[in-house]
């Protein structure tokens, strides 16, 4: 089965965010380290539409978080969190944000594109290069680095695979060098 025919299984083919019946995509829900039902929801043109464009946003259809948001799937979820915080400034987004509870690693992904945020708050990790880094990125070293509480250096040209992010530092990414983890400064990494 795709996982098309899985998420229509899911949802029942509805919009999992506003239970449109027409025009349904996978819409995959980024950071997308592996890509499948988990990671993905099934959303009507409307939904994927304005998600895509904030400036076409109408808050009235939006109105459909107030069931959506109990969904319960992690990606649906995330997806409610989203827009629910893009659109807190109308006032009846923040009163449903604030009764949402995710778990914590839920809420990590709700928060990892940073919607919601002013563009000087956000977080955004970029390579030597100044392109965006993601969660599940692979990169490669630009220079050699030491590996921290070791003698070892991994050399320049290095491929470091599915980094992960550090959420408070955008200078800051993780990754397996060998079979350490270690933190590596984002400036010496070029994204592959
Ligand atoms: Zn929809």
């Amino acid at each position: 089965m795709s996982v098309k025919d899985d998420l229509e299984a899911r949802s029942g083919s509805t919009c999992e965010l506003c239970t449109a019946t027409n025009n349904l995509e996978v819409f995959e829900v980024e950071p997308v380290s592996i890509s499948g039902v988990d990671s993905s929801i099934l959303a009507c043109e409307t939904c994927r539409t304005q998600i895509e464009d904030p400036e076409k946003m109408d808050a009235n259809h939006w109105r459909c978080l107030n069931d959506s948001m109990w969904s319960e799937y992690d990606s649906v979820k995330v997806m409610a969190w989203r827009m629910l915080s893009r659109l807190k400034s109308e006032g009846w987004p923040k009163d449903l944000l604030d009764m949402m509870y995710l778990e914590p690693e839920v809420l990590n992904w709700a928060k990892a594109t940073g919607e919601g945020l002013a563009e000087s708050e956000k977080i955004i990790h970029r390579d030597v290069n100044g392109v965006i880094l993601q969660n599940g990125d692979s990169v490669v070293l630009v220079k050699d680095l030491k590996i921290k509480g070791s003698s070892q250096v991994a050399k320049q040209g290095t491929a470091v695979r599915r980094i992960s992010l550090d959420r408070e530092n955008a200078e800051y990414i993780e990754g397996k060098v060998g079979p350490t983890l270690t933190v590596i400064i984002t400036k010496y990494v070029k994204k592959i």
